[in-house]
Parts: C-alpha cells; sequence; structure tokens
C-alpha cells in the first residue's frame, strides 16, 4: 500500500544537556508549545521546551495515516503570525502541516530551546521555593512557570473489547500508523467511523481484500470542498500583499457564521442536514447502506465530518458496514453480536482503530501534582474537567494549560484559541513582572463561576441537547471540551489577564538578599 513515509527527526545535534532551573518551562512542541515558544522567545524570557518525542509537530508528526490531513481550510489552521503562501490545497495533508510546525521552529528560533526525549514525567508545586519541581528521563529542573502544550488530541484511546490481548493478527490505532505493515490484499477491519476514520477509509478499500467498517454512530458526512490552489494562486498569495489575509478572513467569518447553527438558532442545522441526506443519496444508491449510514441526531452534535471520497468508498463490493455491537475479539476474526442475540464472525488479518484519543481525562493531569501532592486528575475526576479561560486552576500556581478545558472548537482553527491563551499568558507574565509578583492562581469562586458559566452557555447547544453520545462530553454527561461560542469573543475576553480574578502570591526578600519562602505572601486583590 503506498503510504507516505514517516516523518524524520527535525534536529540532528547531538542533544543538549537540560538546563537545572529556568523561568519558564513550556510542555510540548505541537502547534501549542511552538505558539507559546515563539512568544516568550519574542519576550527575550528565559524558557525550556520539554517534548517527550524526537521531533515537533505534535499532531501531525503522530497522526501519518494514509489520507491524515486537517479538516479546517490551511490559510485559518496555521498560526497569524506565520502565513504560508505554499499551501498546496485547501485542506492540506499531514506531510505539509508538519513540514509547516517544521518550518516555523526554524524560523523563529526556539528549536535550539527545544529538548527533544523530555517526557515530563511529574511535575509538582513546591510552595515553600514557588517553582515548580519537573522530572524527566533526561534529569530534573525547576520553573517558576509551567505552560503545558500537551494537546487534546495527543493520547490514543483503544477501548478495552474483550479478546483483544489474544488477536494474532496485528492491530494499531490511526495515530500510530504501521507504515511497515502492508495492508494489501487483507481483510482489514476499520472500528470507529470519526474524522479519522473516514479518511483513512477511501485510501486503503482499493487496496485490501476485505475492509470491514465497525460504526457505533453514524456520522454527519458533508462535501469537502477542497481544490488545488494552483501556481497562479500560489504567487498571488506570496506576491500581492493581503490576498492570504484576505482569503484568510473569508474563511474565518464563513466559520464563524457556523456558530449560529451550532449554538444560537439549531433550527438552521436543519439546512446542512438537507445537504448531507442530498449527498447520502447521490453517493449511496443500496437504500439498505443507506439506512445504516443516516445519522439519527442533529448535525454538529457529534463533529461533522468533511468527506466526498468516504460514501462511494463504502458502497464498494469489499466493502461491508457493521452496526452490530462487538462483542469479543478472537485471535483472527471479530465477533459481534445483534440485538436479537445472533452472533457473526468476522474474519480479519489487521485491525486499525479510530476510536479517538484521552479528551476528558488528559494524562498530564495524572502528573501535575499542586503544593499538597494531590494529582490535578484527583480534583478533575470528581468534579469534571475546570479551568478558567481553559488555562488556570485554583490551587495550582503558575500553571496554564494550552487548549485546557472548553477550549475546543466545532467549528474553526483551534490555532485561533491557542494564539488567544498564549497572549494571555504572556499578558499576566508582563503584569506579574511589574508589579513584582511571583505567582498566581485563579480564585475557586471565579473558576467555578467560569464553569458554571460555560454549562449554562452550552446547555441549548446542539453539541449538548442534539441528540447523541459524543466525546465532547465526560462521564458525568457535562461537556467540558468546548468554547460555547464565537472564538472573537474567547479572544476578547483573554485579551488581558484580569488579576483581580487571581490570587497573587509574592516571594518576600529576606534581609540578607535571599528570597526567604516563609515570608511569601499570598496577596488578596482587588
Ligand atoms: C488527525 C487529526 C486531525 C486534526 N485536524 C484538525 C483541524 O483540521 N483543525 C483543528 O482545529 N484541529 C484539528 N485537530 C486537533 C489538533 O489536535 C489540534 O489542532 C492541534 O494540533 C493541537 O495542538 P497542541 O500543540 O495543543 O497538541 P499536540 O499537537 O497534540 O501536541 C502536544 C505535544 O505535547 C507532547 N507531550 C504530551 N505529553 C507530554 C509530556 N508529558 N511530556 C512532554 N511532552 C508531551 C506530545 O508529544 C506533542 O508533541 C486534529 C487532530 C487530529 C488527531
Amino acid at each position: 500500500m503506498a503510504v507516505d513515509a514517516s516523518p524524520r527527526p527535525i534536529h540532528s545535534r547531538p542533544p543538549e544537556a537540560l538546563p537545572r532551573e529556568v523561568d519558564v518551562a513550556v510542555v510540548g512542541s505541537g502547534f501549542g508549545g511552538l505558539a507559546a515558544a515563539v512568544a516568550l522567545r519574542r519576550a527575550g524570557r528565559d524558557f525550556v521546551v520539554l517534548e517527550r518525542d524526537d521531533d515537533v509537530g505534535g499532531t501531525w508528526r503522530d497522526n501519518s495515516y494514509p489520507g491524515c490531513a486537517c479538516d479546517v481550510p490551511s490559510h485559518l489552521y496555521s498560526f497569524s503570525f506565520a502565513p504560508n503562501p505554499d499551501w498546496s490545497r485547501s485542506f492540506s495533508p499531514q506531510p505539509e502541516i508538519l513540514d509547516y510546525l517544521r518550518s516555523v521552529a526554524r524560523r523563529f528560533g526556539v528549536l535550539p530551546r527545544i529538548r527533544f526525549g523530555a517526557e515530563v514525567l511529574d511535575a509538582s508545586w513546591d510552595a515553600a521555593s514557588m517553582r515548580w519541581r519537573i522530572e524527566t528521563p533526561r534529569g530534573s529542573l525547576t520553573a517558576r512557570v509551567l505552560v503545558a502544550g500537551t494537546g487534546p488530541l495527543s493520547e490514543p484511546s483503544v477501548p478495552a473489547l474483550p479478546g483483544l490481548a489474544s488477536f494474532r493478527g496485528t492491530a494499531f490505532h490511526s495515530a500510530k500508523w504501521r507504515h511497515d505493515h502492508d495492508l494489501a490484499g487483507e481483510r482489514v477491519a476499520v472500528i470507529g467511523t470519526g474524522a479519522s476514520a473516514i479518511q483513512i477509509v477511501p485510501q486503503i478499500q482499493p487496496e485490501v481484500s476485505h475492509l470491514t467498517v465497525f460504526q457505533r454512530t453514524a456520522p454527519w458526512v458533508m462535501r469537502r470542498r477542497d481544490r488545488d490552489f494552483g501556481t497562479a494562486e500560489r504567487w498571488a498569495y506570496r506576491h500581492i500583499p493581503g490576498t492570504q489575509r484576505l482569503a484568510r478572513s473569508a474563511i474565518y467569518w464563513g466559520r464563524e457564521s457556523w456558530v449560529l447553527g451550532f449554538a444560537k438558532q439549531t433550527w438552521l442545522m436543519g439546512i446542512g442536514e438537507r445537504m448531507a441526506h442530498r449527498l447520502l443519496r447521490q453517493q449511496v444508491p443500496d437504500p439498505e447502506l443507506r439506512a445504516k449510514l443516516t445519522p439519527r441526531y442533529r448535525l454538529g452534535c457529534k463533529r461533522v465530518l468533511l468527506a466526498t471520497d468516504y460514501y462511494p468508498a463504502l458502497a464498494q463490493p469489499n466493502v461491508d458496514v457493521v452496526t452490530d455491537r462487538i462483542a469479543e475479539i478472537l485471535p483472527h476474526a471479530i465477533a459481534t453480536e445483534a440485538s436479537d442475540g445472533s452472533r457473526i464472525e468476522h474474519p480479519v488479518d489487521t485491525i486499525v482503530f479510530g476510536t479517538g484519543f484521552h479528551v476528558t481525562d488528559p494524562p498530564i493531569a495524572d502528573r501535575v501534582r499542586d503544593g499538597n501532592g494531590r494529582r490535578l486528575s484527583e480534583l478533575w475526576s470528581r468534579d469534571g474537567m475546570s479551568a478558567l479561560h481553559g488555562l488556570t486552576v485554583a490551587g495550582f500556581p503558575n500553571l496554564f494549560m494550552l487548549v485546557g478545558p472548553n477550549t475546543g472548537l466545532g467549528h474553526s482553527s483551534i490555532v485561533l484559541m491557542i494564539e488567544a491563551q498564549v497572549a494571555h499568558v504572556m499578558d499576566a507574565l508582563r503584569q506579574m513582572d511589574a508589579r513584582g509578583l511571583t505567582a498566581i492562581e485563579p480564585r475557586p469562586e471565579v473558576q467555578s463561576a467560569y464553569a458554571a458559566r460555560m454549562q449554562r452557555e452550552l446547555a441549548g447547544t446542539v453539541w449538548n441537547a442534539g441528540g447523541c453520545a459524543s466525546w465532547y462530553l465526560d462521564d458525568h454527561g457535562r461537556n467540558t471540551t468546548l468554547w460555547p461560542t464565537f472564538t472573537f469573543a474567547f479572544r476578547r475576553e483573554l485579551q488581558r489577564c484580569d488579576l483581580r480574578n487571581y490570587v497573587v502570591h509574592r516571594a518576600v526578600e529576606a534581609a540578607g538578599g535571599h528570597r526567604d519562602p516563609v515570608a511569601a505572601e499570598a496577596l488578596g486583590w482587588s
């Protein structure tokens, strides 16, 4: 099977040692970590980036499956400070996005600050020294500020299916594509029909002998308006001032208008539903298959998928769509059970899990501990994820989580949210310097009011009330992943860090000129 080559690591120099002390430690080097690194470098701050892998890119390094591409147009799904006139098409393929992120790391001079192979295993706040103590396989360090850019979709989730360990074929997750494994002529199962699976299926269908797609819920699929930019258009983006900004603006406002249907007037989604039904009718002539592929909930409740080649692939004679529950994995088959109890065994050589990521239980929360040793995950598993502006958490001073709770988007580019959060962090650091503050953490009551507001605003949206179960919702049924409204509202709200929302700490200099941790003050701000 023809697939893209695995990404090559970006660095070739011998690894540099970790600093023992740094002002700001950024974790991760995807869109989030790189945005933070660029801003910190521009501000002349002392920082290091800790990346567990051996390359930058995050999502776009890890997901190299056939057909992998963004589903927000590239002119918008890129940094505002680093427009790329060379995007080859509307929805760029993964290798181009990875190249882009590598070039940003190089061009903005942050590469020398990144330490690869430096997975953060533990980060605990030391209240006495008012610093984070960070453990990595490459040694430990301390930092005053911890910026976690560890990603909302960076930990693959594989369901605990009975018998999975007994499977004798090859099984892997879409985010860990086995490029060394040839699917040609194999009987392949794709489990899941989310954003990754629908990109994979059309690519592998012509190669495999048989493809079985296991679908729990039919996704809404809409036509993907993708096109090649061509040399003339790329030339214009590079040489005619304002052209690319105009293209980005048009996409931005087009996407923002979707919020009207998603969150304000959900009846508008009916218009999109009619368009999606038309696509299904045009592309799937078999009524039985069409019935299986017809969603029974409001458009938008789960992520809307854009694909013009997915339905035609499913309609091919070597493809089966199975909607019965998976009962068990056998050494050479997947057994399903229908609602009447009947059981079928589907023989397979390879299983591809397109089953998503740990979104509402991010692993970094297991590794971050407050001054009393309490893990953020303990707090969140009890109360659900919450953070002021999806960024800061009471009890965890100087922790800034990029793309934290309620910052995800159902309609537009997450890079917009990342840039707004990074601007907020930079403003917070500036104000802390100006006022001689060592640490800040949100007031608990402000954080809870913010979390309650998120739930209130999300209540009537299609994401919450659209009649589906999705990865946007946590175990308590709360939507702790999505931002409820327009992205410009988020940007406006985060423009300035209002220290009245924070408990602020100041380390007081002792008589001898040393910082006396015992004398650290916690100042109320009003
Ligand atoms: C296939 C796919 C397609 C997508 N398409 C879109 C799209 O079109 N539009 C959109 O808006 N979003 C899309 N997303 C969401 C995507 O995850 C975000 O857009 C964006 O890439 C997130 O960037 P990030 O830096 O926050 O996280 P990531 O890109 O996930 O980067 C996190 C980084 O942190 C590192 N890391 C994690 N834990 C640790 C640790 N403990 N120690 C050290 N390093 C650590 C990881 O190795 C990784 O490099 C897509 C996601 C997937 C999976």
